[in-house]
């Protein structure tokens, strides 16, 4: 019997599970003393790895003052210059930053943001959502609602979800014409021709749908859609909780696109995975709706632990870190080894298709079957993986030296390859 009840876990089956007692650099420590190669950054926060000594610093020197206090009628220095950074690292119209616990809250924080938003210009019929298939955004409700609605299971909670409007997973790689990327939006199109009048706002994730199925499609699709948007008058928000601070090799993956969202979704690295954090980040225009003598206009939102003082302590000294150690030139070169190491071609019944993108790289299989057994299989080869699906991905920490991405590239592709 466990007590403590596991994630996306089958607990009646579910494996014996290693025990972390220590963790530095790429590297977690087990119980029975084993030491391996941490391949997600635990689920992609960890950005700097384990036990980073500035960001341990930062947490320890806030702690000795304080912990936390409410950001309702208080205010803290760590929050302010954390909201004054990332507007600082944003594109000019966004400059209005709000805190909150997690990702998943802060895109409700995004969509709750977009409808409000509406209403207080007198468009009350605006309160749905086009959202994507292939997307992932989060797994409280309003989120869930503009997950992809067959992996989202949006059957099992029907009557619990908004049905909100989808659109078709883009379907242009990276480097499709912009004359591609018109004829694989036209979907959008109609559907905003149908739905505009009652649509708030569109959500995506900017290049990389990344939970949903790791679909990496052309900036040109970013492009194009925010010229929709603006030409049909709903907002444009991006969720970079997954892409943002570099995964995609530019600090955030719209920066690939040249465009600005009207509300912009952080979270996962912000913190550099220290603490559950995350950052909705507003234009001008879409802040100053909120601006009014009727304090009925105001974002009536407020998390318990928005803009904790150690979170946004050690998030701010994460930004430092990023930009004092070169990270992008790092991740320019993670990017190019798995292009060239994990691309290489491997013949094999079950792949359909490698790929990588900034400090990602996915091998997807035709069944989901033709991957069990793959988490065992690393552990024993000193590295923590971990599929979901029919994708075996890794989305490694930006501070692994070659030879550290060799040998999970080594694993991934061994297991493919290797007789057992
Ligand atoms: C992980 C993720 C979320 C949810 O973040 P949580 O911190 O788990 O709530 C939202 N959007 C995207 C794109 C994500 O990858």
């Amino acid at each position: 019997m466990s007590q403590l009840w596991y994630p996306y876990t089958q607990m009646l089956n579910a494996p014996k599970m290693p025990c972390v007692v220590n963790a530095q650099g790429p590297y977690l420590e087990f119980a029975d003393g084993r030491r391996v190669l941490d391949a997600t950054s635990s689920w992609w926060c960890l950005i700097h790895g384990y036990k980073h000594p500035e960001l341990d610093q930062a947490l320890q020197d806030q702690a000795s003052r304080f912990a936390h206090v409410m950001l309702g009628g208080l205010t803290h220095e760590p929050a302010q210059a954390l909201a004054k950074a990332l507007v600082d690292i944003t594109p000019e119209p966004l400059n209005h930053v709000f805190f909150s616990d997690s990702g998943s809250v802060g895109v409700e924080v995004a969509l709750k943001m977009a409808v409000q938003y509406w209403h207080n210009r007198g468009q009350t019929n605006k309160q749905r959502i086009l959202a994507f298939y292939k997307s992932y955004h989060g797994d409280t409700s309003g989120c869930m609602a503009v997950c992809d609605p067959a992996e989202g299971m949006h059957h099992l909670f029907n009557h619990l979800l908004p049905q909100q409007i989808f659109a078709p997973a883009p379907s242009v790689g990276l480097d499709a014409s912009w004359q591609q990327v018109q004829e694989d939006i036209q979907p959008v199109r109609v559907l905003l021709q149908q739905h505009a009048h009652e649509t708030a706002a569109v959500i995506i994730e900017p290049l990389l749908q990344a939970a949903g199925g790791f679909n990496m499609y052309s900036p040109l699709y970013l492009q194009a859609l925010r010229e929709l948007c603006d030409e049909f008058e709903v907002l444009l928000i991006l969720d970079e909780v997954a892409t943002g601070f570099g995964r995609t090799g530019t600090c955030f993956a719209m920066d690939q696109a040249q465009i600005c969202p009207d509300i912009l979704v952080l979270g996962k690295g912000l913190t550099g995975g220290y603490l559950g954090h995350a950052a909705t980040l507003a234009q001008t225009h879409v802040y100053d709706a909120f601006l009014s003598q009727d304090n009925e206009r105001a974002f009536m939102h407020g998390p318990t632990f928005m803009g904790n003082p150690l979170a946004t302590a050690v998030a701010l000294r994460s930004l430092q870190v990023f930009q004092q150690d070169h990270y992008l030139q790092r991740i320019q070169n993670l990017q190019q080894q798995l292009q060239q190491e994990l691309c290489a071609p491997l013949a094999h019944e079950q792949v359909v298709d490698i790929r990588a993108f900034g400090a990602t790289g996915v091998i997807e299989v035709k069944d989901a079957q033709a991957l069990a057994g793959v988490q065992a299989y690393a552990l024993q080869e000193g590295v923590w993986l971990r599929s979901f699906g029919r994708y075996l991905y890794t989305m490694p920490a930006y501070i692994l030296t070659p030879e550290q991405m060799r040998h999970i590239i080594q694993v991934m592709r061994a297991w493919f390859t290797e007789e057992r």
